[in-house]
This record gives C-alpha cells, sequence and structure tokens, in this order.
C-alpha cells in the first residue's frame, strides 16, 4: 500500500508537476481503452487500482522509481498509450503506474543507416509525420497510431498492423531497446536479445528507448474491391498476403453495415478488401497486374476511394463505437488458408449479436481478426453472456493454428492452454528477472484467479448469468481485501 512516505520520495523524483494521487486520475488510471468492463467485474478480480501516477521524463527517473518500488515491495505497473484491450495496463494490485508518455523526443534520426532512437512514450504517429521531413517512414505500426506509444506497441508484441505483412512484426525492426529492469538496473539490448522484450506486456522491464529501422518513404498505390462472395474474398487475401503489401486488410459486412449506421458510406458486400503496395515504378506496375488478377472477382474502387480509406486507417477502428455503447473486442491471429472456415465459426458463435470484423495485416500468411462486439454494460446480464466468449475465441483460434492475439489480464488463464510446458519456462524467465514479482503482476504468465473458476465463471455467465450477477452483487459487501485473500488461499497470483 502506498504510503505519504512513498508518494514524498517519488515526488523528489519526478517534481510535483509530474506526480499525482487525485480520485479522478486515479479511476482513469485504472481503465484502459478496452472492453468497458463493469466494475463489479473489476472488483471480481481484486483489482486495487493504481494509487499514485508518475509521469518520468528520463530513464534515470524510471530507473530510481523502481529503484524504490523494488526495495519497498511497490506493483509498477506500465502504461503508454492505454489503447490495449486486454486489461494490461489496469493496476491489479494496486502500487505505482508509470505513465510513459513525457517520454516522447526522438534522439537520433540516421538517414544513411537507416534507424531512428527514440523514448518509448513517443506515439507512432507523432514519429511518423516527424519522419516525413526526411523522407523516411516506420515499418510495422498499429492502426492506433495515434496514441499507441513504440514502448506499447513493443511491449504487445507488435504482430499485426500496416507495413508488417511487408517488414515482418516490430521485433524484426528493433536494433537496440534500452530497459530499466524491476531493481533500477539499465540495460542496452542488440537486436537478438531485444526479442526477449518484444511481447513482454511490461512484466520484465520497462523499456525507455528504442533504435528501430526507419525506411525510405516510396511510391505507395492503393486499391479496394468489394467482394459478393466470403469465399473468393478469402481466396484473394489469401493470394495478395504472398505479393508482400504494404498494407492487407478486410472489413466484413458486419463492420460496414455498423460503419454505415455511423454515418460512413460504404457499399453493403460480404467483404471489401484493401490492399496497399509501396517501391518503385516498376515494382508497383508488376504488382498492379497481378492484383488485379487475383482480384478479378471483385468489384474495383478507384484509386482515390481505395487511397482515403488507407488514410483512415487510423479513424476507423471505434468508428461505430457510440452505436453501442460499449464495444467488446476479441483479437486472433489465425493462417489465412482457413479464414472462410473461421469466419463462418464466428458468425455461428455470435448468432444473435450485433458484430463486425476488422482486420490487420500480419505476416507469415496469417491474419488478426478484430472482433468487435456491440453491447452496453448497463444491460448487465446481456454484457456478461457476451463478455463469456471470450474463453470460446481462444479455442476457435486453436482450432485453426491460430493464437489469441496478446495475453495482459483476460488470457492469462489460457497461457497453460497456448504454451504447454513453455510457460513454465516464461516464468522462470518472469521470475529471474523480476524476483519480487512487481512488474505488472496478475498478468499473463502469473493468472490472476486459477483457470478452473474462472472457466467456471464463464459457464456459469453464459448459461446462468442470473447467478453470476446475484454472486457480483453478493461480492459488492465483501471488502476487496478479504476477496484477494480468498483467491490467494485457492492459488490465484495476488501481490
Ligand atoms: C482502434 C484501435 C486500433 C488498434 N490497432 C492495432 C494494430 O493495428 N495492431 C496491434 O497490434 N494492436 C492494435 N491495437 C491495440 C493497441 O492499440 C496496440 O497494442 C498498441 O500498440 C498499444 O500501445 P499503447 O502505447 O497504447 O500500450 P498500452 O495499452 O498503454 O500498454 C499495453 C501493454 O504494454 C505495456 N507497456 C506499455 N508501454 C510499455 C513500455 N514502455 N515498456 C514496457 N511495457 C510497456 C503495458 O504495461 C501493457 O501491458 C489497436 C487498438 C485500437 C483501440
Amino acid at each position: 500500500m502506498i504510503t505519504i512516505k512513498d508518494i514524498t520520495i517519488l515526488t523528489g523524483i519526478v517534481g510535483k508537476e509530474r506526480i499525482s494521487h487525485e480520485e479522478s486520475e486515479l479511476f482513469c488510471y485504472s481503465r484502459d481503452l478496452g472492453n468497458s468492463i463493469p466494475d463489479e467485474l473489476l472488483k471480481a478480480y481484486g483489482m486495487l487500482g493504481a494509487e499514485v501516477v508518475v509521469l518520468p521524463k528520463t530513464t534515470e527517473e524510471v530507473s530510481a522509481i523502481l529503484e524504490y518500488a523494488y526495495e519497498n515491495d511497490l506493483p509498477v505497473t506500465t502504461r503508454g498509450g492505454g489503447s490495449w484491450a486486454l486489461g494490461g495496463v489496469l493496476p491489479m494490485d494496486g502500487g505505482i503506474v508509470i505513465d510513459m508518455c513525457r517520454m516522447n523526443t526522438i534522439k537520433t534520426v540516421n538517414q544513411n543507416d537507416g534507424y531512428v532512437l527514440v523514448d518509448a512514450g513517443i506515439s507512432w504517429k507523432k514519429l511518423m509525420d516527424r519522419l516525413k521531413n526526411y523522407g523516411l517512414t516506420v515499418g510495422a505500426h498499429p492502426s492506433s497510431a495515434v496514441s499507441a506509444t513504440i514502448g506499447g506497441f513493443i511491449a504487445t508484441g507488435g504482430g499485426a498492423g500496416t507495413g508488417v505483412p511487408k517488414y515482418g512484426v516490430v521485433g524484426d525492426q528493433i536494433l537496440s531497446l534500452k530497459v530499466v529492469l524491476s531493481n533500477g538496473n539499465v540495460i542496452q539490448t542488440d537486436p537478438w536479445n531485444s526479442w526477449l522484450f518484444a511481447g513482454s506486456e511490461g512484466t520484465l522491464g520497462l523499456i525507455t528507448e528504442a533504435t528501430v529501422k526507419v525506411f525510405p518513404l516510396q511510391e505507395e498505390k492503393h486499391y479496394l474491391f468489394y467482394f459478393d462472395s466470403i469465399e473468393q474474398g478469402t481466396e484473394a487475401l489469401q493470394q495478395l498476403s504472398t505479393l508482400e503489401p504494404y498494407h492487407l486488410s478486410f472489413l466484413d459486412r458486419g463492420f460496414l453495415c455498423l460503419l454505415n449506421q455511423a454515418g460512413e458510406h460504404f457499399l453493403e458486400r460480404e467483404l471489401a478488401v484493401s490492399v496497399g503496395i509501396t517501391g518503385t515504378e516498376e515494382e508497383l506496375k508488376a504488382k498492379d497486374e497481378k492484383i488485379h488478377q487475383i482480384c478479378a472477382a471483385g468489384q474495383s474502387q478507384p484509386e482515390w476511394v481505395a487511397r482515403d480509406e488507407f488514410e483512415n486507417r487510423f479513424k476507423i477502428g471505434l468508428a461505430f463505437k457510440c452505436l453501442g455503447p460499449s464495444l467488446f473486442v476479441q483479437e486472433i491471429r489465425v493462417p489465412l488458408r482457413f479464414l472462410k472456415s473461421v469466419l463462418e465459426d464466428i458468425a455461428k458463435l455470435l448468432k444473435g449479436l450485433t458484430w463486425g470484423i476488422e482486420s490487420l495485416g500480419s505476416d507469415a500468411g496469417s491474419i488478426v481478426l478484430s472482433v468487435m462486439i456491440l453491447g452496453d454494460e448497463r444491460r448487465e446480464l446481456e454484457y456478461l453472456q457476451t463478455f463469456s466468449l471470450s474463453a470460446a475465441f481462444g479455442s476457435l483460434a486453436k482450432k485453426y493454428c491460430g493464437s489469441v492475439y496478446g495475453i495482459g489480464l483476460h488470457n492469462a488463464v489460457n497461457m497453460r492452454g497456448i504454451h504447454n510446458a513453455g510457460l513454465d519456462v516464461m516464468r522462470d524467465i518472469r521470475i529471474s528477472l523480476d524476483k519480487q514479482n512487481i512488474l505488472n503482476p496478475g498478468k499473463t504468465t502469473h493468472p490472476r484467479i486459477p483457470g478452473f473458476f474462472v472457466y467456471m465463471f464463464m459457464f456459469m455467465m453464459k448459461h446462468a448469468p442470473f447467478l453470476v450477477r446475484f454472486i457480483l452483487d453478493t461480492m459488492k459487501y465483501i471488502p476487496v481485501r478479504f476477496l484477494r485473500f480468498a483467491f490467494g488461499i485457492v492459488g490465484g497470483n495476488i501481490k
């Protein structure tokens, strides 16, 4: 528990302008942009929430904060743009939230060798805008680039987004990271051991600086095809991925309809496939012919429409959230060769609900599906039933040799099923780097509540949500610290 003494010492490190323990701020820092989880569910996870928020500006400040937290056994949750939906930034055990957004400078742009050195809290959009002045751009970046930080995308694995089908996942582009370990020690990685921290979700160390590859801006060409048949559309996507496009994504009929209800103007067909290529004039010409051959069954749109859709990629993801008002997001990564069957299974699973799918280009013949289900957390029973679908998405992905895209809080319980004995290795690595378990406790390798209870809860949510409602209502009267004590007894990871 954070004391007045802790706050005084942390204030000494960052100064009184960059620390807060005001209630309204602590509330915001105890939520993320993801699924609007009812407070009772967060309580059911035994979440204590942020107790103090600090906004460091330098690696030295981060190091001093972590050294103090380590010595005093205080939990630390790192937060970039908070744009991830899996509860990774929720401070489950209270303690300190480190908001990285003040660490946002570009330190070096090396045009000759093609890299930049940046603070990890800078957003991808800001970096890309600045790089334009040098005739450069980044490789992989997320469609949440306006708020997502470099550190956040690296920490979540950066396996899908624009640039990924051409340049590979974000780990392929890291030359070096500056990482502050849980005890405050600072290390500098090389391209190989940087991989350890890609996808580590704030559990192995805090990334404060990143040196990443950049690429010359090239000519671009964009395409948009509408398909009346899912079969033809998914077949085209599979073939398009072999051309190493810069951008490859699709929207399904549900997504297109919801966009139109929110005031956009799309044709309502089975799939809208969007492709972007970059390269020299000859390369573009050669790919242009192939793209038209592959998409011959689709309805081609003028280039300005396709380019417009590409330019809008940072806005489209949440464009119809207002219709919910809650949006429940599930993300899975699946091989493109199974896409048609995956889409059919999702349609069966979500029968009766209002939903749409946006996809994010991935590498190695895969695609990430971002399934957005409209909901309203004020209609509690219905919301709980929707929430219970997360386990089914994990199984669906596994059935088609895929996996959930990201772990965070909500998918931690699936880790054993995904990694089997590999989970023990991951736990050993985590424990060796963070003996006190202060970094993002209760996430990824350390599931909050044992699987048996979660699956039982999910089962009840689906088949007897009124019973879950009753349990959650009863929990209101039980102090959260008592719940945490009980979870600890049954094997939950409670710090
Ligand atoms: C509209 C929309 C579009 C999206 N598009 C994509 C997409 O194309 N591709 C994709 O992969 N994801 C996408 N996402 C998900 C999310 O935006 C990305 O994962 C993003 O990169 C997260 O960055 P962030 O700075 O917001 O991280 P946060 O949400 O703040 O944090 C995510 C995790 O990383 C950890 N973390 C953050 N910063 C650091 C750091 N400096 N050091 C160590 N750990 C850290 C946190 O503790 C947390 O566990 C999208 C989300 C939305 C809402």
